[in-house]
């Protein structure tokens, strides 16, 4: 790692029912790591980007008999669940296990997939259950004890009604006080905290008369590992985030309480893309004097991942696209909003030290 550890990919997927009732068209197109956009009201004016990954998931996959999608012919351009986990997934991983912290958000608009690249539906498993399965395997495969925990932010969070406090200590930086943290051992036991996090993001998000796709979901693996010879101990974070729709909130509803989530919600991924930018800025020399990470709460709990001190990272982001028409104006603004994030340049540190 170093420089070059930030990772941007942006990911099409096919089109839905309401899309392909609608007749839509595909206005993605995609060669190697270069994605055009048509905009549908002007044919002359594609514009392209070029990014780290462009996994191209529209079209050339077929369903096979456990309903996992596999590209149609061998070696076909359909880019599936495994090809995402080789690029993005390894990386992670890999820096895990020596100590790096790693954080991967996907970001898109509702319904453009981010959710099922970060977690997956059924056998098409997602980064989290295979980076987990992965995890374990490598546990398993070494001699030196390691531990490994899952914080369940959602589960207690939704038994205090505030919510949970977010606080700062000079060394730790921001933190969630009282966070439940679930020691793990085995895959099947994370993906089953996951199943229960998911109900629980649902439950509360109705709770709160919200959407749960207007919220966001943390999923932190917390890895330690004693290398009893050497004594040491290289402790990281694996941050997995899957954002609330990016899209514009459109007033709906008169309900005070849906409208001061939503302005939260919104509230935090504008303090986002505000951190991004001013980041991106950072990287290319410019000189900013204020990075908003304090402006909200998923920035705070975000800083070091999103390179606010040396403590950091790894970190990629998935950028999550419908490939239709009708939604061109929300993706333009995901692809902007992945532009800048690939400028975002963090400085790797191993955390590392002697064994007490
Ligand atoms: P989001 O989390 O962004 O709101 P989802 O991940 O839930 O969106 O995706 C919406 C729908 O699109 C789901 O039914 C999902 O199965 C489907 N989908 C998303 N990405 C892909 C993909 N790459 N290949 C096949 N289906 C996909
Ligand atoms: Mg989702």
């Amino acid at each position: 790692p170093g420089k070059d550890c930030v990772k941007v990919a942006v990911r099409v997927r096919p089109f839905n029912k309401r899309e392909r009732d609608a007749g839509s068209h595909c206005i993605i197109s995609m060669a190697s790591s270069t994605i055009t956009i048509q905009d549908p009201r002007n044919s002359q004016s594609p514009r392209s980007f070029c990014f780290d990954y462009a996994y191209w998931s529209h079209s050339g996959f077929t369903r096979d008999r456990s309903g996992l999608y596999v590209p149609e012919e061998p070696g076909g351009r359909y880019a599936d669940q495994g090809s995402v986990f080789q690029d993005l997934g390894e990386g992670i991983l890999e820096n895990a296990l020596q100590g790096y912290n790693a954080t991967l958000l996907a970001y898109g608009q509702t319904g453009s997939g981010k959710s099922y690249s970060m977690v997956g539906y059924g056998p098409n498993k997602g980064l989290v259950p295979t980076l987990c399965d992965r995890l374990f395997q490598a546990i398993r495969a070494n001699q030196d004890s390691r531990q490994c925990q899952v914080v369940d932010l959602l589960s207690r969070g939704s038994r205090s009604p505030g919510g949970l406090r977010v606080r700062e200590e000079q060394q730790r930086g921001f933190y969630v006080e009282g966070l439940r943290r679930v020691p793990c051992d085995s895959a099947p036991q994370v993906e089953q905290l996951m199943e229960q996090g998911t109900r629980i993001r649902t439950t509360a998000t109705t709770h709160m008369n919200a959407n749960s796709s207007r919220s966001h979901m943390l999923i932190i693996f917390q890895l330690k590992q004693i290398f009893s010879k050497e004594s040491i101990t290289k402790q990281s974070n694996i941050n997995l985030v899957d954002l609330a729709g990016s899209e514009r909130q459109r007033v709906s509803g008169s309900e005070a309480d849906r409208l001061k989530e939503g302005t939260a919600i919104n509230l935090s991924l504008t303090t986002l893309g505000n951190v991004i930018s001013a980041l991106a800025d950072v990287a290319v020399g410019k000189k900013v004097v204020h990075i908003p990470y304090r402006d909200s709460v998923l920035t705070k709990l975000l800083q070091s991942a999103l390179g606010g001190n040396s403590r950091t990272v790894m970190n990629a982001q998935i950028a999550a696209l419908s490939p239709a028409d009708i939604c061109y104006e929300e993706s333009i603004s995901t692809l902007r909003y992945a532009e800048r994030a690939k400028r975002i340049q963090n400085r790797a540190v191993v955390n590392e030290s002697p064994t007490e």
